[in-house]
């Protein structure tokens, strides 16, 4: 099954994705987290998208559709995969639907995951203060006006993704305020009611 969990940033999906590549077997692909490697090992890449990162805009389609067509190669792709974070535009959703085509795949499934922005820059906060408890370094764009530039960014170009896909019939939303339990209970009967 190839699904992806969407919504906005802070809604829950990297937590989600990793639970269901536990409990699933099916690999979490998340371009964010493929970009913040790339930053942290300063590749070439890493230094054409670290500014665009900090800032809570977009990275080009072209580079986001090119990381994960080559993710998409790998072995641990054949079952399917959960994309997280991707995609964010209507031409990277367009690019995935070929890169599906071309194994003879398709999105089986779309859970948007629903939270009300205020809860969004309150969770980005708590965000900063686990890290610095923790004695890491907080996401550069976790701060409180990257996280309004990012949500921004999601309501403008993210987020007409859900009408692409609710035209397609493949929406199951899910309340993300609930606890992680609870949404990756909602997300499991979405996922087992489409398997049927
Ligand atoms: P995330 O970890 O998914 O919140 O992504 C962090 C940042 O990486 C975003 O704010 C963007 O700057 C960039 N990014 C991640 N995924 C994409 C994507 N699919 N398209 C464009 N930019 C992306």
């Amino acid at each position: 099954m190839n699904l992806i969990l969407f919504g906005p940033p802070g809604a829950g999906k990297g937590t989600q994705a990793k639970i269901l590549q536990e409990t699933r077997g099916l690999p979490q692909l998340s371009t964010g987290d493929m970009l913040r490697a790339a930053i942290a090992a300063k590749t070439e890449l890493g230094r054409q998208v670290e500014a665009i990162l900090a800032k809570g805009d977009l990275v080009s389609d072209d580079i986001v559709i090119g990381i994960i067509a080559e993710r998409m190669q790998k072995p641990d792709c054949a079952r399917g995969a959960v994309f997280d974070g991707f995609p964010r535009t209507i031409p990277q959703a367009q690019a995935l639907d070929r890169l599906l085509e071309g194994k003879g795949r398709k999105i089986d499934l779309v859970i948007v995951l629903k939270v009300d922005d205020a809860a969004l820059v309150s969770r980005a906060e708590q965000r900063v203060k686990d890290m610095i408890a923790a004695g890491k370094e907080p996401r550069a764009d976790d701060k409180p006006e990257t996280v309004k530039a990012r949500l921004g960014v999601y309501y403008k170009n993210t987020a007409p993704l859900i009408d692409f896909y609710t035209g397609q019939g493949k929406v199951v939303v899910v309340d993300g305020m609930l606890p992680i339990e609870d949404v990756t209970r909602d997300i499991a009967f979405a996922i087992d009611r489409k398997a049927k």
